[in-house]
């Protein structure tokens, strides 16, 4: 498949970056010219969440017969679930000429722009801080001591990915959520850059990895 016009804006963010919210407040500023793309997953749906339009909701042997048909672009296993962006989502806003927004792993993002790297824009949400991301993801009062430090690692390990790939990231911190949705509806417009806020980003590890010293 080729995806020859349109524009695929990929998120890449922890847990409590706000990259849902940031993705679905853009998309209301332009919903005939923008979309969110809807993953397949096989993770239990969550009492919020609505079938086809959160996710696609399968179960294991279903996802495991889609990946042997080749109908993802990409699928990863997250957190023990396997996760994946058919094909035909992509297909149907990108031949429109529209954006498409994804919020994926930087696993998801890596074979995205393999494959597409012309239309590809790699977006990396963080929050002002480590501990900014910390105590809102304790504040939720969703998470157990497990889910935290799981979803913390995996924060870790994704700016660790960041800050050492070579591809062309924006970067956008999300403090004040309002000047987050401009910086995020500005870097989908600007072409390749050098990496912003790199002192952030490795502030932030260096918290990340003394937190993770201290847990072990
Ligand atoms: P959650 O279960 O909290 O909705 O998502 C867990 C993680 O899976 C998040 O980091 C999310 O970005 C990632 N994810 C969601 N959909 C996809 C996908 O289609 N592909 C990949 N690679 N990751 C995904």
């Amino acid at each position: 498949m080729t995806a020859s016009s349109g524009q695929l804006i990929v998120l890449v963010g922890p847990a409590g970056s706000g990259k849902t919210t940031l993705a679905h407040r853009l998309i209301a500023k332009d919903p005939l010219g923008r979309g969110f793309s809807v993953s397949h997953t096989t993770r239990a749906i969550r009492s919020n969440e609505i079938d086809g339009k959160d996710y696609h909701f399968i179960d294991r042997a279903n996802f495991e017969h889609l990946i042997a048909s080749g109908d993802f672009v990409e699928w990863a296993t997250v957190h023990g679930n396997y996760y994946g962006t058919s094909r035909a989502s992509i297909v149907e806003h990108v031949s429109a000429g529209r954006e498409l927004f994804f919020d994926i792993d930087i696993q998801g993002a890596f074979h995205l722009f393999e494959q597409f790297s012309e239309q590809t824009r790699l977006v990396f949400i963080v929050p002002p801080s480590w501990q900014v991301l910390v105590s809102r993801l304790t504040a939720r009062g969703t998470e157990t001591t497990a889910t935290l430090r799981r979803r913390l690692q995996t924060a870790r390990k994704e700016l660790e990915g960041l800050l050492n790939s070579a591809l062309p990231w924006q970067i956008v911190v999300n403090d004040v959520l309002e000047e987050a949705i401009g910086d995020l509806d500005q870097a989908t417009r600007t072409a390749k850059i050098e990496l912003k806020h790199r002192a952030l980003l490795e502030q932030m590890l260096q918290a990340a990895q003394a937190d993770a010293r201290a847990a072990s």
